[in-house]
């Protein structure tokens, strides 16, 4: 039997988090994680700290970025891979009230870090954008799976990652720790992403999940170096390639792509830039959104090995390394957790 202090269910962006936690903390561990229905691997892995819809900041966004960039570059250093790159993000403006908003938005606490106040000129014309673009400072591209496929190699050769479906019924409770099948250990992290549904201990917490697909296009004629953002985003893939998208679905909780988002994106494409372009890929995920906006975090109040880390909707990369810190250093230190992302927030879901 092999002991550890962590079982981690999960090597998506949370799962990842926690694990980089442990190492930095020299916390034993090992990682389960089944290597499918993964939302990490179809986000674009895009940061961006303001939210273009109503030019306002998501929750703690400055705590999460400042904290997700540095978190990221001591990985790249540890693994010895290029993993973040800088890539403009570029609104496109529908009027001049739009423009109007975003200068008020450029002199706002907080925002006036991140919106830049000089308008980006629409020189090229192959997007349409007659009243230009607004530009997002310090904005990038986190390569998800490319960290995930170099972590995962790290991990193996410590012999801490198992590729496996984890079967929570095999779970036994002793006094302080658990026996899952060949390993003993103190906590379990479950950062399970929308596959938590399937979670017998955590399931009945009010995981909204929301689908997003995207397609790939090839555009030779596109040439842009931006990230662009309508009501959809393009975003740069290199050689040529784009992710277009992603759509919001509240209904489907699936993993498969559509035919209809297909024709939605393509529609909209077709309304936004003015060259040719071949749709060579489709992907999709689920986003493990929340309705509060707020993520799932904490210990559960009946079997207090357990915890979860969940709920990171639609900005996983920036903000699993504040929220995985936060669970660490509850379990570890009796630190409090912040009361609006305590899963103890719904205690009648955790019966
Ligand atoms: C289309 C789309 C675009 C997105 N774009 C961005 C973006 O640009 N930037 C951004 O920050 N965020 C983006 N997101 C959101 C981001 O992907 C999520 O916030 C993040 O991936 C959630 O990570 P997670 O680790 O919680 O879940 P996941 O990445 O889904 O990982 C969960 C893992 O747990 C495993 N698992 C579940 N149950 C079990 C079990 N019983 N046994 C073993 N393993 C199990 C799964 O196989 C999976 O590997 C996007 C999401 C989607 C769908």
């Amino acid at each position: 039997m092999k002991e550890v202090d962590y079982i981690i269910v999960g090597f998506g962006l949370a799962g990842m988090a926690y694990a980089e936690v442990c190492e930095q903390s020299q916390k034993t561990f090992v990682v389960i994680d089944k290597e499918v229905e993964n939302a990490s691997r179809v986000a674009a892995g895009l940061y961006n700290p303001v939210i273009l819809k109503r030019y306002s900041l998501p929750y703690k966004a400055l705590e999460q970025f400042d904290k997700a960039l540095v978190f990221y570059k001591k990985m790249e250093e540890k693994l010895g891979v290029t993993i973040l790159s800088d890539l403009p993000v570029r609104k496109v403006f529908y009027n001049i009230e739009d423009q109007n908003n975003w200068f008020t938005a450029s002199d706002a606490i907080g925002l006036n870090r991140f919106v830049n106040s000089t308008i980006v000129k629409n020189t090229t014309n192959v997007v349409r954008a007659p009243f230009d673009f607004g530009e997002v400072a310090e904005t990038g591209k986190l390569d998800v799976v490319k960290l995930q496929g170099s972590f995962k190699k790290y991990l193996e050769n410590k012999n801490a990652f198992a590729k496996a479906s984890f079967n929570h019924s095999d779970i036994q409770f002793k006094n302080n720790h658990v026996i899952y099948q060949a390993y003993k250990a103190k906590h379990i992290v479950f950062a399970e992403g929308f596959g938590m549904k399937s979670n017998p201990f955590f399931a009945k917490l009010p995981l909204v999940g929301n689908k997003g697909e995207y397609i790939i296009i090839k555009s030779p004629l596109l040439k842009l170096d931006a990230a662009i953002k309508s009501s959809f985003f393009i975003i740069p893939l290199g050689d040529n390639l784009y992710k277009v998208g992603a759509t919001y679905n509240w209904t489907d909780k699936d993993w498969f792509f559509t035919s209809i988002a297909r024709k939605e994106l393509e529609d909209k494409l077709s309304e936004l830039v003015t060259v040719p372009f071949e749709v060579v890929g489709q992907i999709a995920g689920v986003r493990p959104t929340t309705g509060d906006r707020r993520p799932l975090v904490g210990i559960h109040p009946k079997y207090d090995q357990l915890c979860i880390l969940n709920g990171l909707g639609t900005r996983g990369v920036m903000a699993a390394p504040m929220f995985a810190n936060c669970l660490f250093n509850l379990i570890e230190n009796k630190e409090p957790l912040l009361k609006e992302i305590d899963i103890l927030r719904f205690p009648k879901k955790l019966s």
